[in-house]
């Protein structure tokens, strides 16, 4: 079958094998490219009218005992200046935040072992009893299943944690010894069944990615049917080992995100900013090419540049009040509108939020 009808049985049958996966990803030229965006674009539209769903991104710790190869912050790299805000300064964050018009506060941070489940339940708890008509979505890495029993109770609404690459061999090669693909996948299946509105995600050209690899990303993602799928490109950072490898293609993240959307219409599935730093127009082409959401920083300014996962990350320098009067700018180039509200995927949005 050539991409183009492989593409249009994506549509109708919303799967594929994993050899019509493989050679789908391997093979495909622009014009495919350009027909899947287009069928992406109008389901999104079907889906979500004109709008795109801004959160606001507050990274308050950049400490991390984990030492991921690609990361920025692993935990090994000794040139990473390290802070940690406190829930004064985040609850500051969440004030300007709501002053400009979030609805959501996205709260990631490296594993840092300071935030408890106490503390971040007591964080939780104040946010959420400061600002009952938001939702607070937590990327806080690998935790406990009655840990995140416990950030559920305390009112979190949804969690983002990538899973980074549905191929096992390939996982052991970003990652040290001591990080388990087997865990990470058993954390999103707990984070599901306990009621998060989950994200699951990979990087888009990382290191000994294959079409192979990319095509168990999209079986897992067909299978797993999360609420959120976060992607974009790999980008190398220069403290880590995979220093000297190229940044994952704008192209490819771009296909990968339409495929995403055809396969799941009603998925939330950011424009990320490391695919706006490969690409300086990246995240207006990720919403042409059926995102529906944008996640602007307003982590404290003095800050931002320690939070570098890879190198160049863009918006590092601006108030936050600035990233959003730019990001409304280009959204409207796309045609499309922010709105102010939650945003919840449609199968929670009438869901008790308390856990029993
Ligand atoms: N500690 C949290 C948050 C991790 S940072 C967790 O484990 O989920 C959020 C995401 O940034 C990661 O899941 C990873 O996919 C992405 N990321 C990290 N380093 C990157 C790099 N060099 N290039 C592109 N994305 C990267």
């Amino acid at each position: 079958m050539k991409c183009r009808e492989l593409i249009e049985k994506l549509d109708k049958q919303k799967s594929l094998s994993h050899e019509e996966w493989v050679r789908l990803i391997s093979d495909f030229d622009d014009e495919d490219r350009a027909l899947a965006a287009e069928l992406a674009r109008n389901i999104a539209t079907q889906m979500f009218g004109n709008k795109v769903y801004f959160r606001g991104i507050i990274e308050f710790s950049n400490i991390c005992k984990n030492d991921c190869l690609y990361c920025g912050i692993r935990c090994s790299n000794k040139n990473a200046e390290r802070y940690r805000l406190t829930v004064e300064e985040i609850l500051s964050c969440c004030q300007e935040g709501y002053r400009l018009g979030f609805r959501t506060f996205v709260l990631q941070s490296g594993e840092d072992g300071y935030w408890n489940d106490g503390m971040l339940t007591d964080l939780i708890s104040k946010i959420k009893a400061q600002y009952p008509d938001c939702a607070v979505t937590l990327s806080v890495g690998e935790r406990s299943r009655e840990s995140y029993e416990a950030l559920f109770r305390a009112g979190a609404d949804r969690y983002l944690l990538r899973h980074e690459t549905a191929d096992k061999a390939h996982y052991c090669r970003l990652h040290p010894e001591n990080m388990s693909f087997d865990n990470r996948m058993r954390c999103l299946r707990d984070l599901k069944e306990i009621g998060f509105q989950t994200g699951c995600g990979m990087m888009i050209g990382s290191p000994f990615q294959t079409a192979d690899s990319l095509a168990l990303d999209m079986e897992f993602i067909c299978e797993f049917k999360p609420a959120m799928v976060g992607l974009g490109p790999f980008i190398p950072h220069n403290d880590t080992p995979f220093a000297g490898y190229g940044a994952g293609s704008v192209e490819l993240t771009l296909f990968i995100l339409s495929l995403v959307r055809i396969m799941l219409p009603d998925v939330l599935l950011p424009a990320t900013t490391a695919l706006g730093t490969v690409d300086a127009l990246g995240r207006e082409k990720g919403i042409m090419a059926g995102a529906n959401v944008l996640m602007p920083n307003l982590s404290p300014t003095d800050v931002r540049k320690k939070y570098m996962l890879y190198d160049n990350k863009i918006c590092t320098g601006d108030e936050a009040a600035q990233c959003i009067e730019c990001l409304k700018r280009r959204v409207l180039t796309t045609g499309r509108e922010i709105v102010i509200d939650r945003g919840d995927h449609k199968n929670y949005k009438h869901k008790n939020k308390n856990f029993k």
